[in-house]
């Protein structure tokens, strides 16, 4: 066994856990309609095959006041509960096991009937909450309680009570949110009676023989929040009043530090668990950036905590447990912690899903199955897209060659792997080579493809990617303008001071790789905490230092011809961490930039009517890129039968996962 501690049972006294893997709470989208609950059943019977030892439920709100969204999962009537009991039932059905989170929004819920203990609004949605008088305060524990044992009645296997994340109870426990001087607020104690009377009265409801999770925040990352001492008592009393876990939350939703991006090292934030152990008697969960089993078993042999907490990667994988007690860690699709289609959808109200797997959240529409004919198929690029494609032509059945003109499968995660902060991006690479391996692809590497060599195969994907786009002004052709490959794949030296003109993802990137020293941060949790400004030795209220970053590597002027802020349309949950890491390297972004000439005094722009030279040793050039599609045409002029996808298809706002979507679902028909 690779992993004895992982896999080792976990007694809770009435029932035990076959092993240390919880996956954590996410919104998936499936909770908010009962129609959505087959969906739902299935996502979860799939993990709970995969090996879980137990799972949570996304937020369900105990309250229509509690509601994250209009309209969001709740559980307040009985009629609720045959819907979740479709969950439960499947999920039994595998062996596994599940619980459900209760969640009260408080201030962060996204409707105009928002509560809280004060009516302070939060800084990241429009509504002002109402202040909870003190019999609504008793009357909103009901509603917890009521929720735990409707759960109870829909045959769950207990709850976790949300007390982290900024959420109602969050809000309770911190003097910047509770304002109050009745019996609730005032003093630390009067503070966290909520969450306290919430456990206390949901134990005397459901008896013993019912797992109580309670997600205590242990590091709130936000200013007038709590300190250790207070977390550290109310630990205690959750214990006392019942709970059978106690799970890790990191960090408010408005915090200014990320807490689960790519950037975050592994393990980021064990360290905060292992600083309450020993102070319960009950287990500790950790969480946040484990995403690999070394991980997860390092740190509970380091004694940091009793279970690890992981909701994406089980997204990423549904088979990562049992792939990791078998031995196979090198075989798990690793989450990247990229949010592009697990939290990213979720803030823009679309049902989540994973960049690496689409069937996350769609298992009863995106099917894979065997096929009645094998065909004879070459899949020409060995990006994300072609490698989706041809793993999963070949898993059906079909016979697949693989061709890429570069002596490396990848594509262009071969350069995304290089920026520092996305060191994850090896891991989809090692997985792929894998599974070309398992799946039986033929793979023919440094073959540039043409297309007489492909006459001879049934069909014919195209997933030749894209070339970068060229842009001419004066000085342009001068050898000191380079493209974001001269630096990324052809390590051409770059000068002290640069110029990146175009600040879409790739030219963030391009900056972060320039500024950055190297190793990055993201391998060293001392550094990154430094770094972003978190108190590791916990003497603040709210665990916050000053931030201290590393001097840049560079000074680096970041450009783009439109008007406005640089960055605006990167992604939803993660654009804000690298505009702040590229703030904080000092990094100078300018919008409304027009590109006058390039020349041995720097390059010349204009912006806001103004003529300016920057004084640069070199440009690197991030303005978008185009199709790749000579083959694709050549093969549709010779009638050989063609799919083109990824890049190939349609380069502008191309992204790994439409790229890898795309290749599974034409792979799925054909
Ligand atoms: P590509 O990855 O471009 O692969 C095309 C392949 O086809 C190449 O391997 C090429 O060698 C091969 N090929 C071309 N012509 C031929 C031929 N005639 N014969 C044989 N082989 C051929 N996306 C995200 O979603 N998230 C990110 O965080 C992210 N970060 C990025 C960071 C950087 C620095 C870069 C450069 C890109 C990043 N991307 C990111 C974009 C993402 O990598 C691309 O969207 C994705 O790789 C496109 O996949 P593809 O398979 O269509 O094409
Ligand atoms: P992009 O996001 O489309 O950005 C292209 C940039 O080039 C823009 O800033 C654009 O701004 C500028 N530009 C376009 N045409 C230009 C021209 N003719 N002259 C000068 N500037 C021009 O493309 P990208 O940065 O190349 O990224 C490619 C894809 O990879 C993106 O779709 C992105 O989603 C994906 N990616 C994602 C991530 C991620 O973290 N999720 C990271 C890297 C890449 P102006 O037109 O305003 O000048
Ligand atoms: Fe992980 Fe990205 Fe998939 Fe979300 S979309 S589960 S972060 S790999």
């Amino acid at each position: 066994m690779d992993f004895p501690r992982l896999f080792s049972p976990l007694d809770l006294g009435h029932t035990t856990l076959p092993n240390r893997i919880l996956m954590g709470s996410m919104h998936t989208g499936l909770e908010d309609k009962a129609a959505d609950f087959d969906k739902l059943a299935r996502y979860f019977a799939e993990r709970a095959r995969g090996g879980v030892g137990l799972m949570v439920t996304g937020g369900i709100a105990p309250s229509i006041e509690g509601w994250l969204k209009p309209f969001g999962g709740r559980l307040t009537m009985p009629w609720h509960v045959g819907r979740h009991r479709k969950l439960t039932r499947a999920v039994h059905a595998e062996g596994g096991k599940l619980c459900m989170q209760i969640l009260h929004a408080g201030r962060y819920g996204y409707h105009p009937l928002s509560v809280a203990p004060s009516k302070i609004r939060s800084p990241i949605t429009p509504f002002t909450p109402r202040a909870l008088s003190s019999r609504a305060v008793e009357r909103t524990i009901g509603d917890f309680v009521r929720c735990a044992k409707l759960a109870q009645d829909a045959g769950y296997d207990g709850v976790e009570v949300m007390g982290s994340e900024g959420y109602l109870i969050n809000q309770f426990l911190a003097a910047r949110t509770n304002q109050r001087n009745d019996a609730w607020g005032g003093s630390a104690e009067k503070r966290m009676r909520l969450p306290i009377d919430i456990v206390r009265r949901t134990r005397q409801a459901v008896g013993r023989d019912f797992i109580i999770i309670y997600r205590l925040s242990m590091l709130d990352l936000v200013d007038n929040a709590q300190d250790w001492s207070e977390i550290v008592t109310l630990a205690k009393a959750i214990e006392a009043a019942g709970a059978s876990i106690i799970n890790t939350g990191i960090g408010w939703h408005e915090a200014r530090v990320p807490t689960i991006v790519t950037s975050v090292p592994r393990g980021g934030f064990a360290w905060v668990t292992k600083k309450l152990k020993g102070e319960v008697s009950i287990p500790l969960i950790t969480t946040n950036r484990i995403n690999m089993p070394e991980v997860a078993e390092q740190i509970l042999a380091s004694g940091e905590a009793d279970m690890v907490s992981m909701a994406r990667p089980l997204l990423a994988d549904p088979e990562w447990p049992n792939k990791a007690k078998a031995g196979h860690s090198e075989r798990i699709n690793t989450c990247i912690a990229c949010n592009q289609a697990c939290l990213d959808h979720v803030f823009q109200n679309r049902r989540a899903s994973c960049l690496l797997n689409p069937r996350a959240c769609h298992e009863t529409e995106l099917r894979i199955e065997p096929v009645s004919t094998r065909k004879n198929i070459a899949v020409v690029g060995a990006g994300p897209a072609g490698l989706a494609c041809a793993t999963t032509l070949a898993e059906r059945g079909h016979a697949v060659t693989l061709i890429d003109q570069s002596s490396d499968i990848g594509g262009q995660f071969n350069y995304a792997k290089r920026i520092p902060g996305k060191e994850e991006f090896h891991e989809t690479l090692r997985y792929f080579r894998h599974r070309l391996e398992d799946t039986g692809v033929t793979v023919k590497l440094g073959h540039a493809a043409d297309a007489k060599t492909l006459t001879q195969h049934d069909e014919v994907v195209v997933a030749t990617g894209i070339t970068p786009r060229r842009i001419h002004f004066p000085g342009s052709d001068d050898p000191r303008i380079l493209s974001y490959l001269d630096v990324l794949a052809r390590d051409r030296p770059v000068g002290p001071r640069v110029a990146i003109i175009g600040a879409g993802g790739i030219g963030f990137d391009v900056a972060e790789f320039l500024v950055e020293q190297q190793p990055s941060p993201t391998l060293d949790v001392t550094r990154w905490t430094r770094e972003w400004g978190v108190d590791m030795q916990l003497d603040t209220r709210g665990g916050l230092a000053p931030a201290k970053p590393e001097a840049p590597a560079r000074q680096v002027w970041l450009l783009q011809r439109s008007e406005g802020r640089p960055g605006a349309r990167l992604n939803k949950t993660t654009g804000w961490v690298h505009r702040a890491t590229l703030k904080a390297k000092g990094v100078a972004m300018l919008g409304g930039v027009a590109y006058e000439r390039f020349d041995d005094e720097g390059l010349h722009i204009t912006v806001d009517g103004q003529l300016k030279v920057l004084p640069v040793d070199n440009v690197v050039i991030c303005a978008g890129q185009e199709p790749n599609r000579s083959l694709a045409d050549e093969l549709i002029q010779a009638g050989v039968r063609t799919h083109v996808i990824g890049g190939a298809d349609v380069a502008a706002e191309l992204d790994a996962k439409r790229a890898i979507d795309q290749g599974t679902r034409l792979a799925a028909t054909l």
